[in-house]
């Protein structure tokens, strides 16, 4: 249990490790995406991330405790890990959203965020939701990844703690590249027991990206964009602005969330492009700032930033789903995409 991540332990845990001295001297009120980052003084310990084990605990806790929760395996990974869909479908005539997290293992913090999205969907304060929308979740799809139970060396990774995290799966194949090929058989299950079975009207790739980007001159607390493939209807790619619009509304505002507009390739073997040309479906990637492990420091971002980060997750799946929901995301404004300012490291 006391691995649990949640906003309060996880701040607790980071100050904690800070020590008196440095917790005394840090500003009383850090900026957005100010966090320290690895590794000087922001201790980045992965043992406070879940594990595939404890994802899976929380997920049959839920499952169990929520009628409308269903959870199904997909297939497994490379090492053999059962992978699993989390499914809330509770009218086929309402739209339906996935959101994927973690294709790239050492990218947690969406999973850890989306465990949370997840317990408020069996609350009275969040459950009403699902009379309006179809939700199917994938949390980390990589787990083999996450767990770093790779088969290549992960010891230049700089993380401390239980394990070390890393993009790739255990054949060092990079998952958000097979989207054309599916030849592994992580993309594989996702394509022949999701994609290609539900009517997905929307999808968001969650993942994390390097510590050093900004627009405007500041810092990002992420950064998201739209499919780029020329094969995406424009009715899709339409979608995929709205709800991109429908994130950039729930978070700019918060005071501590800065987007910028990610800058990416147009290839179909990445989630964003593949899926939005294949089935139709209006995707957006969301690229959270900071990743949990990588063999290079400046790309991970201290963990007293886990706290903001996790509920930026919360945030984009509360408030999209809401949208969908509600309908508003039909006549939501996109014009932000206009003058979203390029992210630059
Ligand atoms: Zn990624």
């Amino acid at each position: 249990m006391s691995r649990r991540l949640t906003r309060t332990t996880v701040s607790f845990a980071a100050a904690a490790l800070l020590g008196g001295i440095a917790a005394v001297t840090a500003p009383a009120a850090l900026a957005v995406g100010e966090g320290p980052s690895c590794c000087a003084n922001g201790t980045v310990n992965t043992s406070i991330l879940h594990t595939y084990d404890s994802m899976v605990a929380e997920l049959r806790t839920q499952a169990a405790k929520q009628p409308r929760m269903q959870l199904e395996v997909i297939g497994q990974t490379i090492k053999g890990r059962d992978i699993h869909l989390v499914k809330y479908l509770s009218d086929p005539s309402n739209p339906t959203i996935l959101y994927l997290t973690q294709q790239h293992g050492n990218e947690q913090l969406t999973t850890e965020g989306t465990l949370e999205f997840i317990k408020s969907l069996g609350t009275g304060k969040n459950g009403d939701v699902l009379d309006g929308v179809n939700i199917l979740i994938v949390p980390m799809l990589n787990a083999d990844g996450a767990m770093g139970d790779v088969d290549f060396s992960l010891d230049d990774y700089v993380a401390s703690g239980d394990r070390h995290l890393t993009r790739y799966n255990a054949a060092r194949v990079d998952l958000n590249r097979d989207h054309v090929a599916k030849a592994q058989p992580e993309t594989k299950a996702l394509h022949d027991k999701v994609l290609s079975v539900y009517d997905i009207d929307y999808a968001i790739d969650l993942h994390h990206q390097g510590t050093t980007s900004r627009a405007g001159g500041e810092l990002v607390s992420g950064s998201i964009l739209h499919p780029t493939n020329g094969d995406v209807s424009a009715q899709t790619l339409a979608g995929s602005k709205r709800l991109g619009a429908v994130v950039y509304n729930a978070i700019q505002p918060t005071g501590w969330g800065h987007l910028g507009k990610y800058v990416g390739g147009s290839e179909r073997t990445i989630a964003r492009n593949g899926l939005a040309a294949e089935y139709g479906i209006s995707t957006l990637l969301f690229e959270m700032r900071g990743m949990s492990d990588h063999e290079n420091e400046s790309a991970v971002l201290g963990q007293k930033s886990n706290g903001y980060l996790i509920r930026q997750t919360v945030i984009t799946l509360t408030s999209t789903a809401q949208a969908i929901a509600d309908g508003s995301i039909d006549t939501v404004d996109a014009s932000f995409w206009d003058t979203l300012p390029a992210q630059r490291s």
